[in-house]
């Protein structure tokens, strides 16, 4: 990918492809004005207005008229990308869109690169990484709660937060640097008190943005929830009323095993995967190792295991089998006791004897009575109401960042408390900066940001 700011002008369609009202074919960077003049009816003499819908004709170079479409045109600084950017709201047909693009790529345009448009925004300093990253996560967000993290976060909620900080470790490591680098005369040295009173106070900011990141994170990668137990218990009519009774979602969260049955439903804006293993009834000996195999996986790619049993009859031995395979994984569990609308031949104590952590709860799935399901995922989750504050962090990799940020913080603290000299407390400061820069940019490498931005779609 390219990092370095190029005179390429790029090109992609910026719309899914396939029918719909209209489709856009977005252009950006020195050339954009020159290509839509090269393949329109609009003429050098008229120009373009910036930020005016022009109603143009787009032809091809045989003059035969491709599709009419409006054209707008946001000459920069002052557009998404920071450079000249025209767009081109077509007709949205696949085959028109394709040949718009490949007019304009004939007209001189490269074809953009995935993430291509927000990896120039970010290079210009449009937005800073973080809010690039939130460009894509509000395209994926798979929760309206998702969505509203995100555009939190696009608007610089998070790096306004993370800019501050590390204005404030930039000032400090400046005042220690420059008490090492002169005479004490000139630069008088600042005391060690004002100095652990600064650190204290950053690590209280950083601790108020942390306080959200386990909820933002479940909201932007979901808790994967498994649901296992012998045959004919009720595990997929549990699902059924999961994802009856919640808003479903439709997009599926990334990074799944995809040999069992996998749905999604929103859980106070969090979105839960269900694991299902259901269809695994058969007792043949070499469908019954796959069940076991998948289950295994099932399991070992969930967060929290739901084991059910059929309480309406004694337990069997595919029970205990399925509550050893639970227990070894370690995972948080849930037993669900489904069938309690029926006579119950198992009582929850009996449980605790092979699950003794577990939760256990009743359910009767036909009837919907799963409340109980519910809130024992949302208490071993730790998902609580939306009442809480607004969520700043939804992910791992700034979670990461800012956990390291106050173990940097900490070594200067400790090095103040020691008597240190101000060279020794500097390196805890430098390194937050560091580390509050890998958030925003300042200090992203190559590979990081070749990480971020091959994530996204072509056209963004
Ligand atoms: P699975 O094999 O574990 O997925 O089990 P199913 O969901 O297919 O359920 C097996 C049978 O039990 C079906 O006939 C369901 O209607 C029935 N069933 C499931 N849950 C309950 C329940 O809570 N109460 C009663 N009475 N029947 C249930």
């Amino acid at each position: 990918m390219r990092k370095e700011f190029t005179a390429d002008t790029i090109a992609a369609i910026a719309t899914p492809i396939g029918r719909g009202g209209i489709g856009i074919v977005r252009i950006s960077g020195p050339g954009a004005s020159k290509i839509a003049y090269a393949i329109t009816d609009r003429s050098m003499d008229l120009g373009l207005i910036p930020r005016h819908a022009h109603l143009v004709h787009i032809n091809d170079d045989n003059g035969q008229i491709i599709d009419q479409a409006l054209l707008l045109y946001m000459p920069g600084p002052h557009s998404y990308t920071g450079e000249n950017v025209v767009e081109l709201s077509c007709h949205g047909g696949p085959i028109i869109l394709t040949r718009v693009l490949d007019r304009v790529l004939a007209a001189g345009a490269q074809p953009a690169r995935a993430g291509e448009f927000t990896l120039r925004a970010f290079l210009s300093g449009r937005i800073d990484l973080a809010q690039a990253e939130a460009v894509a996560d509000l395209v994926a967000a798979p929760t309206p709660e998702g969505v509203s993290v995100a555009a939190n976060q696009l608007a610089g909620r998070l790096s306004d937060a993370v800019h501050n900080m590390r204005r404030s470790c930039v000032d400090l490591l400046a005042q220690m640097e420059a008490e090492v680098d002169f005479d004490e005369d000139d630069v008088p040295a600042m005391d060690r008190e004002t100095i652990g009173t600064l650190l204290d106070h950053l690590d209280h900011q950083l601790s108020t943005v942390l306080e959200s990141s386990k909820r933002g994170i479940m909201q932007r990668h979901g808790i994967r929830v498994a649901l296992i137990g012998s045959p004919n218990v009720g595990k997929s009519s549990l699902l059924n009323a999961l994802l009856s009774t919640d808003r479903a979602i439709v997009t599926n969260v990334p990074g799944t095993t995809r040999d069992v049955l996998e749905e999604s439903f929103n859980l106070d804006g969090v979105p839960i995967v269900l694991n299902d293993t259901a269809g695994l009834r058969d007792t043949h000996d070499l469908v019954e190792d796959i069940g076991v195999a998948r289950t295994k996986r099932a399991l070992e790619s969930s967060d929290v295991a739901v084991l059910v049993i059929d309480s309406s009859r004694p337990l069997l031995q595919t029970d205990l089998n399925a509550a050893a395979r639970v227990r070894a994984t370690d995972k948080p569990a849930i037993v669900a006791l489904n069938k309690r609308d029926l006579p119950q031949g198992v009582h929850s104590q009996e449980i605790a004897k092979f699950l003794p952590n577990a939760t256990v709860i009743h359910t009767a799935a036909p009837m919907d009575d799963i409340e109980e399901l519910r809130n024992a995922i949302r208490a071993t989750t730790g998902i609580v109401d939306e009442s809480g504050g607004l969520v700043l962090v939804a992910s791992i990799r700034h979670e990461d960042a800012l956990r390291r940020t106050r173990d940097e913080l900490a070594s200067a603290q400790h090095a103040v408390a020691n008597g240190e000299p101000s060279d020794l407390i500097s390196i805890g400061v430098r390194g937050a900066v560091n580390t509050l820069g890998e958030i925003t940019g300042e200090s992203a490498t190559e590979d990081l940001l070749d990480a971020i931005f091959s994530k996204f779609c072509i056209g963004k």
